[in-house]
Formats: C-alpha cells, sequence, structure tokens
C-alpha cells in the first residue's frame, strides 16, 4: 500500500504597497497564518509598483515600517527582497526567487486582497503566476469578486473549496476566504496625517511613532 506523502506546510507571502502598514494588514495576515496553519507569512512590500503612482514614501521606510509592525509576531515576517532589484517590482519575479529557495515541492500561497485580484489582468505575466504559487484572495469590505469576464473564469477554473487543499500540491489553486473586516486604508491615514489628524488605533504605535520621527506623510 502506498503511503500519502506528508502534508505541505504551505508559506505565504503577502506583496503590498504598505504606505504604511495598517491594522488591515495585519489582522488579516494573522487570522490567514492560523486559519490555513502557515509555517510563515512573509509581508513584501513593493519597490516600485507597476501598476500605480509612486508611493508617498520611499520603499525603504515603508520596509522598515512594515518591519516594525511585525516584530514580536514570529510568524509574521518582512520580505525585503523586492527593494534589491532595479525596475519595476514584478511579483511573478519574486515567485520565481522564492520557489528557488523553498524548492519545488513546498506549497506556496500569495496573498492578495480583492481590490488586487481586480486588477490581476494588468500584471505582468499574470496568467503563470499559478504556475509558482497558489493564490489567496481576501474577501475586503466594500470589494465584490466579478461574476463574468476573465478574471470571473480564472477564479472559477482554479477556485479550491478546502484549505486543505492547499497543502496537497505546491501551486495552482486559488482559495478565497472571508476574514474579520476591517475599513482601514493606507489612503485613509495618509489622508489623516495630511490632514494634520491622528491615524492612532488604526496602526501600530511603533509604526506612528516611526512616521512622526522620520516626519512622513505631511
Ligand atoms: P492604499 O490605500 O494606498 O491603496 P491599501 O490600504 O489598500 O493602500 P496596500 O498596501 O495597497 O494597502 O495593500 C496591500 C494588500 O493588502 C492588497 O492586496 C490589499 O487588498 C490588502 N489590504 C489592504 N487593506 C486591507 C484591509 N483593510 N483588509 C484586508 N486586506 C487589505
Amino acid at each position: 500500500m502506498s503511503q500519502s506523502p506528508a502534508p505541505l506546510v504551505p508559506v505565504g507571502i503577502f506583496g503590498g504597497t504598505f504606505d504604511p502598514v495598517h491594522y488591515g494588514h495585519l489582522r488579516s495576515a494573522l487570522e490567514l497564518v492560523e486559519l490555513l496553519q502557515l509555517a510563515q507569512l512573509r509581508l513584501m512590500p513593493c519597490a516600485v509598483p507597476p501598476h500605480r503612482e509612486v508611493p508617498a514614501c520611499g520603499a525603504a521606510h515603508r520596509a522598515a515600517m512594515v518591519a516594525l509592525a511585525v516584530a514580536g509576531e514570529s510568524r509574521l515576517v518582512c520580505d525585503d527582497r523586492e527593494l534589491g532589484r532595479e525596475g519595476a517590482s514584478y511579483t511573478i519575479d519574486s515567485l520565481i526567487e522564492l520557489r528557488r529557495e523553498l524548492g519545488g515541492e513546498h506549497s506556496l500561497c500569495l496573498v492578495m486582497g480583492c481590490d488586487a485580484v481586480l486588477a490581476i489582468t494588468t500584471w505582468h505575466r499574470w496568467q503563470e503566476l499559478l504556475d509558482w504559487a497558489h493564490v489567496v484572495v481576501i474577501a475586503r469590505p466594500g470589494w465584490h469578486l466579478p461574476g463574468e469576464g476573465p478574471v470571473a473564469d480564472w477564479l472559477r477554473r482554479h477556485r479550491l473549496a478546502d484549505p486543505l487543499q492547499l497543502r496537497q500540491r505546491p501551486n495552482g489553486g486559488i482559495l478565497v476566504e472571508e476574514l474579520r473586516p476591517l475599513a482601514i486604508s493606507s489612503t485613509e491615514i495618509r489622508e489623516l496625517l495630511a490632514a494634520g489628524r491622528s491615524p492612532r488605533y488604526l496602526l501600530p504605535q511603533a509604526v506612528l511613532e516611526y512616521i512622526e520621527a522620520h516626519d512622513l506623510y505631511h
């Protein structure tokens, strides 16, 4: 009788601008770690976003804020690999790098919010993402997944019914998870700061102190 292989403990990678990181990102990250029993979830600040305006604050500051935010929670890690690459930061390049580090058998999950999924067809080599990782979509307040069109077809074709399926193969599936909705965005935090108002309690105090110490977002 053949033995079933040991379950693969997935590693997650959560890309974003994190301009700045806030409790919407952090709480979602921790809930996913526990729900999917990830070995680790890596928060990966994008150095040069290909599809949006230049971030308000430099990549080194954004990565430093992510590192501060996850300090003390060993299951969350800041992954600053995109800061070391020239040109636009393409997620596919990071997945290929991670795959090389982890090996071909390890389960890898790319985490993204609904807003990111809706724009996925504009991503560089988007149809290859599932060749390197699974995709885990976080349902986000105010956003709905499309019912028709290329994104809907992509979701339907690869959709997984159960988180356990993330452990049965290294890549290729899409899981949609509804987590605690927290209607917090970096845009709102930047607007509060620019208006001289406090974003306190929307993001970690250590991140707010970093923003004040470096006079960011004014
Ligand atoms: P901005 O307001 O500048 O667009 P943001 O708050 O959406 O920023 P990003 O850094 O762009 O943050 O987001 C990184 C990832 O985190 C994206 O996939 C996004 O969908 C997700 N995300 C952002 N805010 C939340 C939230 N409150 N709850 C769940 N996911 C979130």
